[in-house]
């Protein structure tokens, strides 16, 4: 086989200018693979343009930042070290530690927390890390009801979350918040030992302190996860749970812009006891990632978390999560206007989320015929929804790649109208079968595309590592 000459491999006239290696890697990654695999090359090119000219509102998504994205693919993927930084059990792994010092205090340094672990590959790993280290089989854990916004790893049946564990579900009240009294209740009543806060499908503020509160009253500890609002945390946006909670988990991929995978962390609590009553939470953190349910780290993944987490540092990430929120309430009150039933009557985040069965639709229905359209945003499951989940009578909604866009209220309004002019042109033929007009769609799709061609995608070639990070980790 013939064996191609890594470009780090150098004349020695040339080594004095060595820099850019990893940049070099990549470009000659990217040329092999327009030339040697056209259909691949085809089909990742295909999705860049797909991004570019759709309207995506789908609130667990985000665009991640250029250089995000480079390091993800970074040689340091070529490292297999298993264990953390200074206790690795295989050589060779310097500059990998290096990097997961940097992103495990950057990290602390974003968040204003005193212990994170970098290396689960997805918040449900984080998730299930969690609760395998503060409880025993059959123990009791108390989450939001999946069919009121909570997530698969919250204790539903559909995961293991819900079976290894005796899962209690508190849910909603009739305004759509949730229902504290019924949290407090059935605490009492079970005495779970852990509680989770947190939500896939909430658009108002989630109050962590009174979740804390709860937890203490009968003695169970209190994990938050932030997954989809932890940009919104990161900017100061949303009241931060990492001194409340005694742990917080969150995908990195979601609102906070980073690459695939999950992050837990602790503050004032990072001490505190497990339930064994000694060993202190990060230590029990620590194990429970890595040896109990993870293996081998993934090493560009937690540099390109390193990357986002001093990204989502910069002044104009907040001013984008500010846009976040200005642009969700304004879709709400614009789809309102318009008609539509908006759960809680709004938002305080950056979700908005639509009973779509007032107007004669289905969640799925919705989806698809906006999906034609060019329109992204997911079916989702309501309080009380009589359709199976993979029908749904609601439409969950987010502004995340919207503000990154630069989209601002003024250009909801335009959103909002042009997803109105979709749903009020689909019929329903069944619960998954509609009709449209296919010269409403071509219209439409040919708006979305005006409407993205004025709001590009962000390529931001100045966003340096912020003065507060630089040094940090080292
Ligand atoms: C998306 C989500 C998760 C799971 O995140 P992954 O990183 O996709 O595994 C966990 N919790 C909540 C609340 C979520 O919304």
């Amino acid at each position: 086989m013939a064996r191609q000459t890594l470009p780090v491999r150098r004349t020695s006239a040339q080594h004095h200018a060595v820099t850019g290696e990893q940049a070099e890697l990549l470009r000659v990654g990217t040329d092999t693979l327009q030339r040697a695999d056209p259909e691949l090359a085809a089909l990742l090119d295909a999705e860049v343009s797909q991004q570019n000219s759709t309207l995506a509102m789908i609130a667990s998504a985000s665009v991640a930042d250029p250089s995000v994205l480079a390091v993800g693919g970074a040689a340091l993927s070529n490292v297999t070290a298993e264990g953390y930084p200074g206790a690795r059990y295989h050589p060779g792994a310097q500059q990998f530690d290096a990097v997961e010092n940097l992103a495990v205090e950057r990290a602390k340094s974003l968040f204003g927390a005193r212990y994170a672990n970098v290396q689960p590959h997805s918040c449900s790993s984080a998730n299930l890390a969690v609760l395998s280290a503060l409880m025993r089989p059959g123990d009791t854990l108390l989450g939001l009801d999946l069919d009121a916004g909570g997530h698969l790893t919250h204790g539903s049946r559909a995961s293991v979350s819900g079976r290894h564990y005796n899962a209690v579900a508190y849910g909603l009240d009739e305004h759509g918040y949730i229902d504290f009294a019924q949290v407090e209740a059935l605490a009492e009543e079970h005495r779970p030992q852990v509680i989770i806060a947190g939500a896939s499908a909430y658009p108002r503020t989630v109050d962590f302190a009174r979740f804390r509160a709860i937890a203490d009253g009968v003695g169970a500890y209190l994990l938050a996860d932030i997954s989809h609002i932890a940009g919104l945390v990161a900017a100061g946006l949303h009241p931060s749970p990492v001194d409340v909670a005694h742990l917080t988990t969150t995908s990195t991929y979601k609102q906070l812009g980073g690459p695939r995978g999950g992050l837990i962390l602790s503050g004032r609590d990072f001490e505190a006891p497990g339930p064994n009553g000694r060993t202190p939470l990060h230590k029990l953190m620590q194990r429970a990632v890595f040896p109990q349910s993870q293996g081998t780290p993934s090493p560009a993944s937690i540099a390109a978390k390193a990357r986002a987490f001093a990204v989502a540092a910069r002044p104009a990430f907040r001013e984008t999560a500010e846009l976040i929120v200005r642009d969700a309430q304004a879709l709400a009150h614009e789809l309102s206007s318009l008609g539509y039933r908006i759960l809680t009557g709004g938002t305080d985040n950056h979700m908005v989320l639509i009973d779509v069965s007032d107007v004669g639709l289905t969640g799925v229905t919705a989806e698809r015929a906006l999906e034609r359209c060019g329109i992204l945003a997911n079916r989702n499951r309501i309080p009380g929804d009589t359709k199976p989940p993979l029908v749904t009578s609601g439409l969950r909604l987010g502004t995340n790649i919207l503000a990154q866009r630069g989209m601002r209220p003024e250009q909801m309004r335009e959103c909002a109208q042009l997803m109105h002019t979709v749903l009020a042109g689909t019929r329903l033929d069944s619960d998954t079968e509609y009709l449209i007009d296919p010269a409403l769609v071509a219209t439409v799709r040919e708006e979305v595309r005006w409407l993205c061609s004025r709001h590009p995608l962000p390529i931001d070639t100045t966003a340096s590592v912020p003065v507060s990070l630089i040094g940090v980790g080292s």
